[in-house]
């Protein structure tokens, strides 16, 4: 049975459907993934106008089919278009990091209003950001890059993967002070260097993955209740600065993010690259698929 839904949106994807037309997936605020044909939207004087643009913000009328999946827009009235994104490539660049990762991990029918909202912000965020040329090696400026690793944590957090970073995954006694730890990219945080079986020769080495001595996966509840013999995934070691430009990013609002990072320091001994970090995490916590777009940048980035 077809009836008529109004929705407010976000333009996750725009393309070109035949010599008028346009497919348009939206990530509406009501019922998450919304994939529709707007017919005559390619056209000159299209109703539609600037409501289809790509990150445009707007509110929406289709109509809605039991069985059908593509769906035939009606009306949409633009409500914030995000075009100043599009000026300038390492905006954008961030943008559609974001949107992309949205548009993979959302379903139909299940609304994230968390999700939904924190997209708006992070648009908003960038939108407004002070124009900077990127630096030689990377693509994005150190604040869309940062914006973009702080999105996906907080994205993947309103998803129910929230990375733990204040307590050990094992003891879950508080990494407190200037500690190192370890980041557990399979188990979703930190692993104090007690648990993770740290020798105090190990000290200082740098962000070495599985060094000699650690095993290559944190024991599970179930393991080390069974007297298991412990093997670690990837550990990846975390100067004090790393974790908390981690935390930071996770826990902080993105207008605070964007002036603070400059301020950012790195630790001396230990660059982290928390992108790849990140984008690590979630390799393990949504289909690899997901993270295919991210992919050709990754190497690329560096927060720090
Ligand atoms: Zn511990």
């Amino acid at each position: 049975m077809r009836r008529i839904v109004r929705s407010e949106a976000i333009c996750l994807r725009v393309q070109d459907y035949h010599e008028t037309s346009k497919l348009v997936t939206f990530f509406t605020l009501e019922r998450s993934k919304v994939s529709c044909l707007a017919k005559g939207a390619r056209r000159l004087r299209s109703k539609f106008g600037a409501a289809l643009d790509i990150f445009a913000q707007s509110r929406i009328i289709y109509y809605s089919h039991e069985t059908r999946t593509l769906l035939t827009l009606s009306d949409a009235e633009l409500v914030h278009s995000f075009s100043g994104l599009a000026l300038q490539p390492d905006k954008f660049l961030a943008a559609e990091q974001m949107a992309e990762f949205v548009l993979r991990v959302i379903q139909p029918l299940d609304p994230n209003p968390q999700l939904y909202q924190l997209l708006l912000n992070y648009l908003s965020t960038l939108e407004s950001l002070q124009s900077s040329s990127p630096p030689p090696s990377s693509l994005l400026t150190p604040p869309c890059s940062a914006l973009v690793c702080s999105f996906l944590l907080k994205a993947a957090s309103f998803l129910g993967f929230r990375p733990e970073l204040r307590r050990c995954l094992i003891c879950r006694r508080p990494i407190e002070g200037p500690r190192p730890a370890y980041f557990d990219a399979g188990r979703g945080g930190i692993v104090c260097p007690r648990c993770a079986g740290e020798r105090r020769d190990m000290a200082g080495t740098g962000h070495d993955r599985n060094p000699p001595g650690i095993p290559d996966r944190v024991p599970s509840r179930k393991e080390r209740s069974e007297g298991l013999s412990p093997v670690f995934s990837s550990l990846i070691r975390l100067d004090p600065a790393s974790l908390d430009t981690l935390s930071f990013l996770l826990y902080t609002p993105a207008s605070d993010i964007a002036s603070l990072v400059p301020s950012l320091t790195a630790g001396p001994q230990s660059p982290v690259p928390l992108l790849d970090l990140v984008l690590g995490f979630l390799g393990h916590h949504f289909d690899p698929l997901v993270l295919n777009s991210f992919r050709w940048h990754a190497g690329l980035e560096r927060i720090n």
